[in-house]
């Protein structure tokens, strides 16, 4: 069977959580040093280690099937490539910033000025989209001295905790594009390369859906059930099971962790005791 190849970044921010995301898809490799690609000794795939900038062309012109990448990445090399899932992780923000002192009331503050960026085709649209000419000076790193220089009076850059843009004088003052990991593809794989995409799939979504729900568990007084049940939004009906206490029984489900926190007080509120939450590792609904 011919494996299907999957770019990844070869070392960088992506790295670390692309790993542990193939990790927990259970497909282990060798990654031995120097070398450009490994094999999956449990799963048909085919790791490629790459630059992320040349991960959305490698995969349009088909020497990759699938590649990991930052969505803006992906945007800005506009290539034929499409997006086959978001990933979750390395969130991140490409923002306009402009030196502190600068008067800003809006975007047509930077009407005709010039900004500095390594993202010239994201920014573009956006300034097109909202019909401002400005000069966009194209520069590779360090985007964010450009003011301080003289460069250029604004800056688009992937912001993250905004502490960079700080210790340069910067305020951010727009954003101009959202971003995330996402798995990229064409729409032209083989019937047999895209059987293993659509099992790789799977694994994915069971690793993400996983991640995003807890498994929960209390003692609850036999005459709380029902509203407990009701305040627990579960996947089918929770787990019930008797404990030796007489009276009380011991109720299993899964929750959102995103709900977790305010459903907690209602629990409570409702009897429920000794409640532990447990991280799941797999989720198949
Ligand atoms: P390469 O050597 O592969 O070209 P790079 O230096 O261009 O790497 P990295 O800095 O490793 O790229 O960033 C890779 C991707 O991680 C970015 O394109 C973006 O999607 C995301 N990213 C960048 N900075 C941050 C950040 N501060 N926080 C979270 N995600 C980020
Ligand atoms: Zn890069």
């Amino acid at each position: 069977m011919n494996p299907l190849k999957l770019a990844i970044q070869k070392s960088g921010r992506l790295s670390e959580d692309t790993l542990s995301l193939v990790k927990d898809c259970g497909i282990s490799f060798t990654q031995t040093s120097g070398k450009l690609k490994a094999e999956a000794r449990n799963f048909p795939l085919e790791f490629l280690f790459l630059r992320d900038d040349d991960i959305p062309q490698y995969v349009a012109n088909g020497i990759a099937d699938i590649g990991i990448v930052g969505d803006n990445v992906r945007a800005e090399m506009n290539e034929n490539v499409e997006i086959i899932q978001k990933l979750g992780f390395s969130k991140c923000r490409l923002s306009l910033a402009v030196q502190r002192d600068f008067q800003y009331n809006n975007v047509q503050d930077l009407a005709h000025k010039s900004i500095a960026t390594s993202y010239p085709n994201i920014l573009k649209k956006f300034l097109d989209d909202q019909n401002i000419q400005a000069d966009i000076h194209v520069i590779s790193g360090s985007v964010e001295i450009a003011p301080s220089i003289g460069l250029a009076t604004a800056i688009c850059d992937i912001v993250s905790s905004g502490s960079t843009l700080l210790s340069n004088g910067l305020k951010e003052v727009e954003t101009v594009f959202k971003s995330e990991a996402v798995l990229i593809g064409t729409p032209h794989l083989s019937a047999e390369k895209n059987a293993i995409l659509q099992q790789l799939k799977f694994r994915i979504d069971a690793v993400q859906k996983a991640k995003d729900y807890k498994y929960i568990l209390m003692n609850v007084p036999n005459h709380a059930i029902d509203t407990i049940h009701k305040i627990l939004p579960v996947m089918k009906s929770p787990t019930i099971l008797p404990l030796a206490l007489e009276g009380w029984s011991s109720l299993h489900s899964v929750v959102r962790e995103d709900d977790f926190w305010q459903i907690i007080q209602h629990l409570k509120e409702a009897g429920a005791e000794g409640i532990l939450v447990i991280p799941i590792e797999k989720m198949i609904m």
